[in-house]
């Protein structure tokens, strides 16, 4: 095998390592008493009593040494800065929207753009809302409305673009609404709240078309457009051959705008930005950016953030990161499957989801089974991911419990700072809460506020 054949064939990580982070070892009674002092509750947990940490992809991943030069050069000056030219540069050489407009990070974009464009009446369709998108559309008094396909709710459909939107579905909330009443169209590239899953080419331009047709904007939430990329490049007919950033260009080139989290494929841990074509908007979007953000040439963001995210942006579009991005979180979906841990399939841009309903069966959904399997994998492990089930949606608004639509445990991959040997200690880790998942029980919630109560509730082992 010569290198070119090995490189196709084989996946190493990308880069090679000179600044490291210690991570601190715990024995398995100090996590437990860990866990009990955080009331249970992982987000309670100090990060230095944590291995492995994959509550969330997001600004938790790695700098290069080529962002932190930029960082170092930057120019922090409050109007007109270079900084902000050179994010503007990398945003439309990417994008090309005529518009660029610096955020501290994703949802400031998204309340910037909602307020300024939604009100009460209007119903905003997006394949998923993120919770943070959906929370500013109903800020504004609008409806946000998830019209995902079908294929993308059932965890073991091997559908390649489980992020597609419903076209019928689109057309016929169009009918039924009216479309002065929808002031923009949104997809979510990747769908984070629907697992990480991609959106074909074909459906954003057929989303696009349909836009079009009725007049109505259309705008990417573009947090993991990267990725999504590299999804079409290897699942859709035509694209094989093309480069990620030929790909992201032709995705931006249907849209008429998106909103972006740079903690995401920005590769930085912090930062966003609202791009988009039209002036008009353009020049409301700026006067409410002045109030809530910034002066337009930072917007919340330090000189250095706008370098790192100028930077990051063409990173992220790197071949040989996202082969070995996308590698490592099939890698570790690759293992589980083989020892018959059930996950949703196929795995998706950033995350693998633990289907915790079938792990265990025998804990009823109102005895949070996926925030027990959670638990095990920290107790076991040292390992944090997060339970995205009815802890966190089960909460009824009249006050009520309904179990969630799934129960799965999320383990979100900072970009940059696993190597494969922490994904193989993962996978020991999860089998082996697999193998003893019979005797795993329920838990109950102790106290914690009514709204976004995973955050801060305290829970319970059932029989304490
Ligand atoms: C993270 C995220 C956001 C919000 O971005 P923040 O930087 O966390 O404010 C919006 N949409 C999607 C899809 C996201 O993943």
């Amino acid at each position: 095998m010569d290198l070119e054949e090995f490189r196709t064939n084989t996946i190493i990580e990308p880069f090679r390592i000179r600044s490291v982070e210690a991570i601190r070892f715990t024995t398995m009674d100090e996590r437990k008493e860990l866990l009990a002092e955080a009331g249970y509750n992982p987000f309670l947990l100090k990060a230095k009593d944590v291995l492995i940490d994959l509550l969330t992809d997001s600004g938790t991943g790695a700098m290069s040494s080529g962002q932190w030069a930029g960082i170092i050069s930057s120019d922090e000056s409050y109007a007109g800065s270079s900084s902000f030219y050179r994010l503007e540069n990398a945003v439309q050489e990417i994008t090309a929207f005529k518009h660029v407009i610096p955020t501290h990070q994703g949802r400031a974009a998204e309340n910037i753009l909602f307020t300024t464009i939604a009100g009460k009446g209007d119903v905003v369709p997006s394949n998923t809302h993120f919770d943070t998108t959906r929370a500013h559309v109903e800020h504004s008094g609008a409806e946000a409305r998830d019209l995902v396909i079908e294929e993308g709710k059932q965890p073991r459909n091997t559908h390649p673009f489980k992020g597609n939107m419903d076209l019928a579905k689109l057309e016929q909330t169009i009918e039924e609404v009216g479309t002065d009443r929808i002031p923009v169209i949104m997809i979510t590239v990747t769908n984070n709240s629907g697992g990480g899953q991609p959106v074909s080419m074909e459906n954003i331009r057929a989303v696009s078309e349909i836009a079009k047709k009725h007049d109505i904007p259309f705008f990417i939430d573009a947090c993991r457009f990267a990725e999504n990329a590299w999804f079409i490049k290897t699942r859709e007919d035509g694209y094989e051959d093309k480069e990620p950033i030929e790909i992201a260009r032709e995705m931006f080139s249907y849209a008429d705008g998106c909103t972006m989290s740079a903690k995401k494929d920005g590769m930085s841990n912090i930062g966003g930005f609202l791009a988009m074509n039209s002036d008009e908007l353009a020049e409301k979007c700026r006067n409410l950016e002045i109030l809530t953000e910034g002066f337009p040439t930072y917007g919340g963001m330090a000189g250095y953030d706008m370098e790192a995210v100028a930077i990051g942006l063409f990173e992220a579009l790197n071949e040989d990161y996202l082969r070995y991005r996308i590698r490592s979180i099939a890698y570790l979906g690759d293992k589980l499957s083989r020892a018959g841990v059930p996950i949703v399939k196929p795995t998706g841009g950033h995350a693998v989801y633990l289907d915790a309903k079938e792990i265990l069966s025998h804990v009823p959904p109102l005895e949070y089974p996926a925030w027990s399997f959670n638990n095990a994998l920290y107790r076991l492990g040292g390992v944090r991911g997060v339970e995205i089930g009815s802890v966190m949606f089960g909460k009824q608004p009249g006050g009520s419990e309904k179990p969630a639509s799934m129960e799965l445990v999320r383990l979100a991959f900072p970009r940059r700072v696993y190597t494969q040997s922490h994904v193989d200690y993962l996978a020991e880790v999860i089998i082996n809460a697999y193998e003893q998942r019979e005797q795993l029980g329920g838990y109950k919630i102790a106290s914690g506020p009514d709204v976004l109560r995973h955050f801060s509730a305290r829970m319970l082992p059932l029989g304490h």
